[in-house]
């Protein structure tokens, strides 16, 4: 089921010109009403619950229900993001709640180098068609 904004929760990421949302929805679904400076699901049909709104909403105000795979008809499922995990409150249509903690990443936050062990590849590569690992670029070894 696609997503929905719960209008109470949603601060419209505070007048942010692009707000999170917006900002990472892969199918641009996202719209933030300027004079009520609320988001909303402008196109649900076309939403594919990839969940990645849900995620960033710093106001946990986008919901989506879940698939049934993890929670029976008629629940709902909440993130709350930290730098390391993802706290799933995962809500029963009967009332009950059960929270799910999963890391998201093995090391520090901002400490990964992208290019670390490669060589930086040339302007003349980016026309290239072959994958970067794939072209001239060499995987450094500690001996080099
Ligand atoms: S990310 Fe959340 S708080 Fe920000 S505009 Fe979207 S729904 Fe509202
Ligand atoms: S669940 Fe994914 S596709 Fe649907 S509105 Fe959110 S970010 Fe966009």
């Amino acid at each position: 089921m696609p997503t929905f904004v719960i209008d109470s929760k949603c601060d419209g990421c505070k007048g942010q010109e692009k707000t999170a949302c917006m900002y990472i929805c892969p199918n641009d679904l996202m719209y933030l009403d300027k004079d009520t400076s609320k988001a909303t699901n402008q196109e649900p049909e076309q939403c594919w619950e990839c969940y990645s709104c849900v995620k960033i909403c710093p106001q946990q105000a986008i919901e989506a229900r879940p698939y049934a795979d993890f929670v029976p008809l008629g629940g709902t499922s909440i993130p709350m993001r930290s730098s390391d995990s993802i706290m799933w409150t995962i809500k029963f249509r009967d009332g009950k709640i059960k929270r799910f903690k999963f890391p998201i990443r093995t090391t520090q936050e901002g400490s990964i180098e992208v290019m670390k062990g490669w060589e930086e590849p040339s302007d003349s590569e980016l026309d290239n068609e072959l994958l970067f690992d794939e072209i001239g670029s060499t995987l450094l070894t500690p001996d080099n």
